[in-house]
C-alpha cells in the first residue's frame, strides 16, 4: 500500500478519471485532481464520496487545481509536492470536429505540458491514458489476427479520424519525450478499447453515450460495426495497479475484455429491456455510408464497417494481475444506470 504518496490526476472530471480518483483514494493515495474550472472539483468529490472506504478522509486526501491543456498557467505550481503523475485529460468527443487540430493540439500539447512540468518538478513516475485508437489503425503482420501492444496506428493513414490521430500523436510525443529528454522518467500507457460500465455520476462523456444512443431508439438499424469493450472499473484499477508495478515501466498495456459487434450489444440491451424501442436489425453498409453524409458520429465508423478487432489482454493479465469484468455485464450495468437515472 502506497501510503502518503500523492498523485496528480489530470482531467479529474472525466468519466474514467472519477473512477480512478475513487480507486486511488481507496488504495491509500492522496489525490490532486486537475479540472478546467475549480467548481467541477465539488462534482468529483460528490461523485466519489458515497463509495470511498471507511477511513478515507476526503478533506485531507482530495483537492483540486485548475489546469488547461492549452495553457501554461499553473502547471509548475500544480506539480509541487506531487510524487506521481497520471495524465488522463484529452478531448474525447463523440463527433469528429471539422478541424482535426481542435483535438490534436490539446492532446499533444497538453501531454507535453504535463510531462515537461512533471520532469521539471523531478517526478519520475507517470501513467498516461492512451487508447486502442493509437493501436488499431495499423496493418497486422501476416498470420496474426489479434492486436497487441506492438501495433501502432499510422497517423498518416487515409482512414484515421481526428480522435485516433490525436491519441496516436499524443502517445508518440510522450514516448519520444521520455526517450530524448527524460530517460529517468518511468512511463506506462494504458490503452483502453471502448470503455463501458456505470458512471459515478450523471456527468459523463463519450463512450457511455454510445449506449445512451442505442437505448434512445434514435437509430432504426444497427451498423455492421464492432469494438473491443472493457469496464471502466477495470480501466481505473489498471491505472492504479500500474503505479506500483515496476514491470510496467516503459510499457504500453491494452485494456480489453472482449470484442462485440454492435448487433451483439443491441441484442443484449433488447433482452434486458424488451419493451424499449432498440434497433436489432443490421443496416446494409450502403445505408450507413449514406447516413454518414448527415451524421458525423456515424461518418467516423465507415472505414471500419465489417472489421473485427480482436485485442490481446495477455499483458494486462500478466503484469497487472487483471481479471476483466465480462463486457456483457459492463453493458448491462451501464444501461441499468442510464435507465434507473432516467437519462434515456
Ligand atoms: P471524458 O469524460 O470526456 O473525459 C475527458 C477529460 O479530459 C475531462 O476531464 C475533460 O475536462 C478533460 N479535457 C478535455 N479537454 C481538455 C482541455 N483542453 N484542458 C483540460 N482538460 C481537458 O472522457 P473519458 O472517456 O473519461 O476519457 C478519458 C481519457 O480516456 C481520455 O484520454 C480518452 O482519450 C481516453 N480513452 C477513453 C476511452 C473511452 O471509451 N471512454 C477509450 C480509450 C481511451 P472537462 O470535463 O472540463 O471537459
Amino acid at each position: 500500500m502506497a501510503q502518503n504518496k500523492t498523485v496528480l490526476l489530470t482531467g479529474a472530471s472525466g468519466y474514467i478519471a472519477k473512477h480512478i480518483v475513487l480507486n486511488l483514494l481507496n488504495a491509500g493515495y492522496d489525490v490532486v485532481g486537475s479540472v478546467r474550472t475549480l467548481s467541477r472539483g465539488d462534482e468529483v468529490r460528490a461523485a466519489v464520496a458515497p463509495h470511498v472506504n471507511d477511513g478515507v478522509d476526503l478533506d485531507k486526501s482530495l483537492r483540486f487545481v485548475a489546469l488547461d491543456l492549452g495553457k501554461d498557467d499553473g502547471w509548475d505550481d500544480a506539480m509541487q509536492g506531487i510524487d506521481m503523475l497520471m495524465h488522463t485529460a484529452s478531448p474525447f468527443p463523440l463527433k469528429q470536429p471539422r478541424d482535426e487540430n481542435e483535438l490534436i493540439r490539446p492532446a499533444v500539447d497538453g501531454t507535453l505540458r504535463a510531462l515537461r512540468a512533471a520532469h521539471r518538478a523531478g517526478i519520475k513516475r507517470v501513467v498516461l491514458t492512451s487508447s486502442f485508437a493509437a493501436v488499431m489503425k495499423a496493418s497486422l503482420p501476416k498470420g496474426r489476427a489479434i492486436f497487441d501492444e506492438s501495433d501502432w496506428s499510422d497517423p498518416n493513414s487515409p482512414t484515421i479520424d481526428a480522435y485516433a490521430k490525436s491519441k496516436t500523436l499524443a502517445e508518440r510525443a510522450a514516448w519520444d519525450f521520455v526517450r530524448d529528454e527524460a530517460p529517468d522518467m518511468a512511463l506506462t500507457t494504458i490503452n483502453p478499447v471502448m470503455v463501458l460500465g456505470p458512471p459515478l455520476d450523471v456527468h459523463f462523456g463519450g463512450s457511455v453515450q454510445v449506449v445512451e444512443r442505442m437505448l434512445s431508439g434514435k437509430d432504426p438499424m444497427v451498423p455492421n460495426y464492432g469494438l473491443g469493450c472493457v469496464d471502466v472499473r477495470d480501466v481505473a484499477q489498471m491505472h492504479v495497479r500500474a503505479l506500483s508495478a515496476p514491470a510496467t515501466h516503459g510499457k504500453r498495456i491494452l485494456a480489453v475484455d472482449s470484442f462485440l459487434w454492435f448487433m451483439e450489444l443491441t441484442a443484449i440491451l433488447k433482452k434486458q429491456f424488451p419493451k424499449r424501442r432498440i434497433a436489432t436489425r443490421q443496416a446494409p453498409d450502403f445505408l450507413i455510408r449514406l447516413m454518414g453524409m448527415f451524421d458525423a458520429a456515424i461518418r467516423q465508423i465507415i472505414p471500419d464497417l465489417g472489421k473485427r478487432f480482436d485485442v490481446s489482454n495477455a499483458r494486462a493479465r500478466e503484469m497487472l494481475n487483471m481479471e476483466f469484468i465480462p463486457a456483457e455485464r459492463s453493458l448491462q450495468e451501464t444501461a441499468a444506470y442510464l435507465v434507473e437515472n432516467k437519462l434515456v
